[in-house]
């Protein structure tokens, strides 16, 4: 098995485990943005978001709306910034779906997740919306 993360959730090799359940797992990151950075993975190895089967985005989701709390209480952070690299031109480097649950307090230093984008022209909403709607299948 060649996923970091498939192997972590094997108990292949260690990490340090904040929540086991039977779709989803949780662990500190190896190289933490702050204190408590934990990431969030479904058991079932995808690669994006959009892979994952319902119950298990469901799982993986209320994992991280339970985790949320406790991370920024343990850290005594101020909030948390929680985020998916989703796909590898976006920046992810393991190809095993996961959320990180950062703990953000004032004057970390770092920003919002406006600040990951350049400004620039945009293409007028209503011509988006109408693309995004019809990819999806319309409005329900
Ligand atoms: P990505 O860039 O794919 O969104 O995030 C992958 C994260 O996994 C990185 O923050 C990196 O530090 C973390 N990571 C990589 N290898 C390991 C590992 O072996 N153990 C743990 N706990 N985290 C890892
Ligand atoms: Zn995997």
């Amino acid at each position: 098995m060649a996923c970091i993360f498939c192997r972590i959730v094997a108990g292949e090799i260690p990490a340090e485990v904040v929540l086991r359940e039977p779709d989803v797992v949780a662990f500190l990151d190896i190289q933490p943005l702050a204190d408590g950075h934990v990431v969030v993975v479904p058991r079932a190895h995808v690669a994006l978001l959009e892979e994952l089967e319902p119950a298990a985005a469901e799982a993986l989701f209320r994992a991280v709306v339970r985790l949320a709390r406790p991370v920024r209480e343990a850290l005594g952070a101020a909030g948390t910034t929680i985020g998916v690299n989703n796909g590898e031109a976006t920046g992810q480097t393991i190809p095993h779906v996961h959320v990180h649950i950062v703990p953000r307090r004032e004057g970390d230093g770092a920003g919002s997740v406006h600040t990951i984008f350049p400004r620039g022209a945009r293409r007028p909403l209503g011509e988006v919306g109408e693309a995004i709607r019809r990819a999806a299948g319309g409005l329900t």
